[in-house]
């Protein structure tokens, strides 16, 4: 017999990077139980907590505070109306890779004169629609889309404010499908190439040359990679005001990790900032620097919470078979993520090793492979931690499962920010 708990001195740094603690037994969202939650909104449930994620952002104001900057937060990581909101009332800008995340920042609030769009295949209706609403800058990925800026702009009779993504051929030391900034990603432009296409910006019509942008890759642990990738860029910028080409904005990028294990120590923002402020050199040259922060903010914000449905006895190790599935949290199967998972109520029981599998009909499905954790007994609620990024953005409805509610927790308060989709939901649009 084992007694699962958690060593004080981890649950003392959890309680400076989120507000998911246990109380008692209880595991809490902030001031709540979560079995609470689960029993009056039902499971699958993503349930957020307020606090953390502007305890998030504003680790990323004071980072970079008296430097001229403006964060702009990465929708892809978490979309939801509410969070966005929250987010656009903290000050946040955007960083949106589609027509359909413009549309969802603008309904949330957040300036466009604060959204920057990155993302390789952009296509003339949402070139279009961008120019319209006067977003911040489009950070180009290619001469071919460069091309097409122009030619909608010219269409419009707008100047398009762009920035050249420039891909510094540096390796991130992070997921394969998660690094973005080598050579043989589809992502930015080559320096020797982004020099030349600067060149042609500068004399394009309806073109108005503002920025350079850069990211490297998401869940970076270390911030070695981030300096050795804003030096290249550095140098790009410099080059080009030999050219008489000068910039106003230096986009860095997101990436910044989190701690999915115990044992995780990814830099804080304030790091970040440490590390990169001083390569700008006394004047900042001239630069504003924006930031791109997605899963730093909202994933240790965001828990999943999952029924035990079952549990059998395999071969050679005992399977949990809960409600949520990898169409709810597809990191696990996707990367073979890490998400740490806990029991709502936390009681002295017996350590197994298990694999905790959803409902759906693939060997992909699972949550978590030959875990060592307390024996799950049938109809206990499990949360899985850090889900609040790339958890329910990405989320499909995979065996026609209808996507999970959301929450947002505010202390002792909670709502439904989304929810639970039906099984009309599932036909909408079918004939
Ligand atoms: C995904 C993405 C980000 C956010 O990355 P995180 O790792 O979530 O911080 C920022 N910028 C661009 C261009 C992205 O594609």
């Amino acid at each position: 017999m084992g007694f699962f708990d958690i060593p004080a001195r981890r649950v003392l740094k959890n309680q400076i990077m989120h507000y998911f603690t246990y109380k008692g037994r209880e595991l809490c969202a902030e001031d709540v139980p979560i079995t609470e939650l689960a029993r009056e909104y039902g499971t699958p449930l993503y349930i957020y907590s307020q606090k953390t994620l502007v305890r998030h952002i504003n680790a990323y104001k004071s980072a970079f505070e008296g430097y001229p900057h403006l964060i702009c937060y990465a929708l892809k990581a978490n979309t939801n109306g509410a969070i966005l909101k929250l987010l656009a009332g903290e000050g946040a800008g955007g960083d949106i890779v589609s027509g359909g995340e413009l549309y969802r920042a603008l309904r949330a609030g957040i300036p466009a004169k604060k959204i920057v769009y990155a993302g390789v295949g952009k296509t003339e209706e949402e070139i279009n629609f961008a120019l319209r609403k006067k977003i911040l800058m489009f950070n180009v990925e290619s001469a071919d889309e460069l091309a097409r800026i122009d030619e909608v702009a010219g269409q419009l009779g707008a100047k398009a404010p762009i920035a050249l993504r420039v891909n510094p051929d540096i390796n991130p030391k992070s997921h394969p499908y998660i690094s973005t900034g080598m050579r043989e990603h589809k992502f930015g432009i080559p320096v020797e190439q982004a020099l030349l296409l600067y060149r042609q910006a500068s004399r394009m019509k309806n073109v108005n040359v503002i920025g350079i942008h850069q990211h490297i890759g998401s869940q970076l642990t270390e911030i070695t990679p981030f300096a050795d990738s804003l030096k290249k860029t550095l140098s790009v910028i410099d080059r080009l005001r030999g050219n008489g080409i000068g910039l106003k904005y230096l986009d860095v990028g997101g990436g910044l990790g989190i701690p999915y294990r115990e044992e995780d120590n990814p830099p804080e923002p304030s790091e970040l900032a440490g590390k990169l402020l001083p390569l700008l050199g006394e004047s900042g040259r001239g630069l504003t620097i924006i930031i791109e922060p997605g899963r730093s903010i909202a994933g240790n914000a965001g828990v999943l919470v999952t029924k035990c449905l079952y549990t059998k006895a395999g071969a050679d190790r005992e399977f949990v078979i809960v409600d949520a599935g990898m169409n709810d949290l597809i990191r696990p199967s996707l990367y073979g993520s890490y998400h740490r998972i806990l029991p709502a109520v936390n009681n002295r029981r017996e350590i197994k090793k298990a694999d905790v599998v959803g409902p759906i009909c693939e060997s992909g499905d699972f949550l978590a492979k030959e875990r060592e954790m307390p024996a799950v007994k049938k109809g206990e609620y499990l949360v899985v931690m850090s889900a609040g990024a790339y958890g329910f953005s990405m989320a499909s409805t995979y065996n026609s499962r209808p996507r999970p509610a959301e929450v947002l927790v505010d202390g002792k308060s909670h709502r439904l920010i989304r929810k639970r989709e039906t099984y009309p939901d599932l036909v909408k649009g079918e004939f």
